[in-house]
């Protein structure tokens, strides 16, 4: 109780705490964002002192330019200026040199400070292209391209200084008082601004002097005019808006006359004033050296005002450290003063609060009689008397929950095991429970009566009225779901002569057996019942054939004809099972019943453990079926079933690229059984392997036999079915047949179809890997008729795709080709090559070819014929 006071106590504290933690947080902030201005500053400055610089390497530049452009190499300039004035001249030829050089080294200086940020690594890589063309020239070698050079690096320079400048502005945080740096900042750029204007000049200069320059440099004296407005623009506010250093140094400037010469020179050039060089030269040299010294003083304008940033990026950080620390002594004394109401909230309202909870316990235990302790007042007392009375009323609500689930009868309801408090609330819930206990017992009964009697005690299945309930249901369900339903009769064989000869509790216990083995062999959504003494009903859902129910019929059959063991005895018996099947779940349940009834007493007539199927007409389809299976054993054996090849050609030259092996049957009376036919009954049981196995063997043996130097290294390509593909056979058997026959495994295609890839994905992807490994190339066979979306072409290991006949078959001028188009271009997409199947025209085969498949096969080209033909379609002569 005493912490829960203390608790409630320290709360305000707390929050007075938070406050304080808050704001030093937020100082702590406000310090760093100040760092981070003062470094981005520091950049600022450091590429405007780099700009500056720039600007004074391209001064000489241009003085040299002007020389040229009267034809003097820069030595003979040199001399004329020192003979025109030996005072002047000598000083700015050497002058001209040292600029250069010295700028240039301070440019060097400037882009180390800027260090390796990547910001600026394109700014650097043009400095230093310009450098490497400046630097390893002799200066006779300069001419009017270095002016452009120049350009070609400041034009970016500029552009960088106002992206940064922008950035550093944005920056600034509100909370921190930073009108002192904005303003140096913003100073920093005006001086920036004016120099750059100011080292325009001289060049524009030159220009209006010289008309042949203007071509490169521009309109001369308009540029020069212009150019002029602009700086005087620029510094026209300078003698009131700068401040502290800066302002100092333009006093400076302003007082000394030495820019007042050029000013004037250039205002007599710009009235259009022609110099002749050999005898105003002193002037020109007179001019170009006040030029250069006023580009120097705005030089040190210029470092003033970055001093001037740096001075104010430093004030704001120390005052934002300065508040953190403010800050901090705050949160310290908060803190303190915290601990202080702790105490005294422990101290002074504990005890009496104490009597008063105490008294709020029993309360909510439900001991209304409780008498109000004295001596206990206060705002915080009310408070937790409050909180007593609202859990009391909680209880009485819980109770009244309770009542009221009992009263609506939900026994079940989850709010009946809940714990109500008190004595009231224990006799309550013990009641509840007592009486809950016997109307659930009651409900038992009920259900076991009610299971009794749709039940068979013996064995636990469902009785016969339940079956026909069941099988109802099953009906509708597979009528709903579009599928087929079977319903199988299962009778004992001679089961009274068991029961006769053995006695009954072994006859019961065969029962029992036989539902035990009944139930294992159904699937879950089956249903398998007891229709009478030894009659049993399997309902069969999701039958989609004859085949497969005979299938489950006579695994069933065969299950429970093998012998068990009991109490000691060996016990043999039999089942004959009668099939019914709907495939469209439009017959009856009583129907079905009957017929599948009927079906077992055939089944009798004809001796035990028989299958047989009501339907006259399946039940020939079931003895074609096995007819065809026994037939196909013979043919496989004794070598009948032979091989016939099929072009697949290039789609534009018909030039044949190779073969696909397609299996051929003739029987005995030399009737010729179509693969479709007796290809689906192989797939039915492992005959389809041996079937595989053969083809296999047989074509590559046959392409291998053809000489290379005749034929060329053809493909062959082979189908495997699904159930081979899923077996672990499948590798050895191709390697086997690569091995007998010698062919290249690059030669061999191995087509599969998309069903057994999307059957077991992992399985058949794993056999394609390894058969790839060997060198085999996969094809997936007759894309288009399935399912697989384009999407999934992706994931399979397959290096072509061969696009479904009834693809090929819809395809015209004026539809169908946006589909082959986007399947052929899918394909490409994962890096398969295409063959489109069954082109019978060469319509089919230029639409094709023109949407990008790159082979096709069909008749237009040849059926599969024998293979002594085949050889003749590829080279006629030797074949
Ligand atoms: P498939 O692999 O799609 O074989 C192509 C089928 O289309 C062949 O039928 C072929 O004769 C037929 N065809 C070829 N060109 C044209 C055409 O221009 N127009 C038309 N309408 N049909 C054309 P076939 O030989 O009856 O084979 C049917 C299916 O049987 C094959 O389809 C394949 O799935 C399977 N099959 C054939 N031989 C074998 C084999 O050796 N092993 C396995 N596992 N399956 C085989
Ligand atoms: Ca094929
Ligand atoms: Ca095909």
């Amino acid at each position: 109780m005493t912490l829960r006071l203390v608790v409630i106590a320290v709360v305000p504290a707390m929050g007075l705490a938070m406050f304080a933690s808050d704001e030093t947080i937020g100082r702590r902030q406000a310090a760093d964002v100040a760092q981070a201005i003062e470094d981005e500053s520091a950049s600022v400055r450091t590429l405007v002192s780099l700009r500056f610089a720039l600007a004074k390497e391209q001064i000489p530049a241009t003085a040299l330019t002007f020389g040229r452009s009267y034809g003097l190499s820069f030595q003979e300039l040199e001399q004329i200026l020192l003979a025109a004035d030996p005072d002047t001249a000598t000083g700015l030829g050497e002058a001209l040199w040292d600029e250069f050089r010295s700028a240039q080294a301070t440019t060097d200086q400037l882009l180390l400070e800027l260090g390796d940020d990547p910001r600026f690594a394109e700014l650097e890589g043009l400095v230093a292209e310009l450098h490497v063309a400046v630097s390893d020239a002799p200066l006779n070698d300069f001419d009017g391209d270095l002016i452009v050079l120049y350009r070609k690096v400041l034009g970016p320079l500029d552009a960088l200084i106002n992206e940064l400048f922008t950035e550093t502005r944005d920056q600034f945080d509100s909370s921190l008082d930073t009108n002192e740096l904005r303003a140096a900042l913003n100073q920093m750029l005006a001086a920036h601004r004016a120099g750059r204007a100011f080292a325009e000049l001289l060049p524009y200069y030159y220009s209006a002097l010289v008309p042949e320059l203007s071509e490169e440099l521009g309109q001369g004296r308009n540029q020069l005019a212009e150019g002029r407005a602009v700086y005087e623009y620029l510094v026209s506010g300078f003698d009131q808006t700068l401040t502290g250093r800066t302002a100092a140094v333009w006093a400076q400037m302003q007082s000394s006359d030495r820019a007042r010469a050029f000013d004037e020179a250039a205002q007599s050039a710009i009235n259009g004033k022609s110099i002749d060089l050999t005898t105003d030269l002193a002037q020109v040299t007179a001019v170009t050296q006040s030029g250069l010294i006023t580009l120097e003083d705005h030089g040190r304008l210029l470092e003033a005002a970055t001093a001037d940033v740096g001075e104010a990026a430093l004030d704001t950080r120390i005052q934002a450290l300065e508040s953190f620390t403010d800050a901090m002594v705050l949160l310290m004394v908060v803190l303190a003063f915290s601990l202080a109401v702790v105490y005294y909230v422990g101290r002074s309202i504990s005890r009496p609060m104490q009597k008063l909870s105490a008294y709020a316990e029993r309360l909510s235990a439900g001991d209304v009689h409780a008498s109000f302790p004295k001596g206990s007042r206060g705002p915080t007392e009310v408070e937790t008397l409050g909180l007593a009375f609202a859990d009391v009323v909680a209880n009485l609500r819980a109770i009244d929950a309770h009542s009221l689930a009992l009263a609506s009868g939900k026994f079940d309801d989850p709010i009946l095991n809940e714990p109500l408090p008190g004595r009231l609330g224990r006799s309550l819930q013990a009641s509840v429970q007592a009486l809950t206990q016997s109307i659930n017992d009651r409900e038992e009964l009920h259900r076991r009566l009610a299971h009794e009697s749709t039940h068979d005690g013996l064995t636990g299945l469902p009785n016969r009225s339940a079956a026909t309930f069941a099988l109802e249901s099953s009906l509708s369900r597979a009528h709903r779901r579009g599928t087929g339903l079977a319903a199988l009769f299962v009778d004992l064989d001679e089961f009274k002569r068991i029961n006769d000869t053995n006695g009954q509790a072994v006859g019961d216990e065969v029962l029992r057996e036989t539902a035990r083995r009944l139930a294992e062999l159904a699937r879950a959504e089956d249903t398998v019942a007891r229709l009478g003494s030894d009659e049993f009903l399997v309902i069969a859902e999701g039958i989609e054939s004859i085949h497969q129910a005979v299938n489950l019929a006579e695994r069933i059959r065969d299950r429970i004809a093998e012998p068990f063991r009991y109490a000691g005895q060996t016990i043999v018996s039999s089942a004959s099972v009668g099939i019914s099947l709907t495939l469209d779940a439009h017959s009856s349940g009583d129907e079905l019943i009957r017929e599948a009834d009927l079906a077992v007493h055939r089944a009798k007539g004809f001796g035990q453990s028989r299958v047989e199927i009501f339907d006259g007409a399946m039940r020939e389809q079931v003895d074609t079926r096995a007819q065809i299976e026994a037939d196909l054993v013979q043919a496989l054996k004794h070598h009948w079933l032979t091989v016939h090849l099929q072009p697949v050609t290039n789609s534009e030259t018909l030039r044949i690229e190779g073969f696909e092996a397609l299996v051929r049957w003739k029987d005995r009376q030399g009737n010729f059984i179509p693969p479709d036919v007796f290809i689906p009954v192989a797939e039915s049981s492992n005959l389809i392997l041996e079937l595989d196995r053969y083809v296999i063997r047989k074509a590559t043996a046959e392409l291998a036999s053809w000489p290379v130097e005749l034929f060329g290294e053809l493909h062959v390509a082979i189908n495997v079915s699904g159930r081979h593909l899923l077996d672990r056979s499948v590798v050895r058997d191709v390697a086997e047949a690569m091995n007998e026959s010698g062919l290249d495994p690059s030669r061999l295609i191995l087509e599969i179809t998309e069903t057994v890839l999307l059957s077991d994905m992992p399985v058949a992807c794993g056999h394609l890997e390894e058969l790839r490994a060997m060198g085999v190339t996969i094809a997936l066979d007759d894309f288009g008729s399935g399912y697989t979306s384009l999407a999934t072409l992706r994931y399979l290991p397959v290096d072509i795709l061969k696009i479904d006949r009834s693809i090929v078959n819809e395809l015209q001028p004026d539809r169908g080709q946006s589909l082959v188009r986007l399947i052929i271009e899918a394909a490409h997409e994962f890096g398969m090559t295409v063959i489109a199947e069954g082109v019978e025209t060469d319509m089919q085969r230029e639409l094709l070819c023109a949407l990008g498949c790159e082979q096709i096969q069909g008749w237009l080209v040849s059926p599969a014929v024998p293979p002594k033909q085949a050889r003749e379609l590829v080279a006629p002569v030797a074949g």
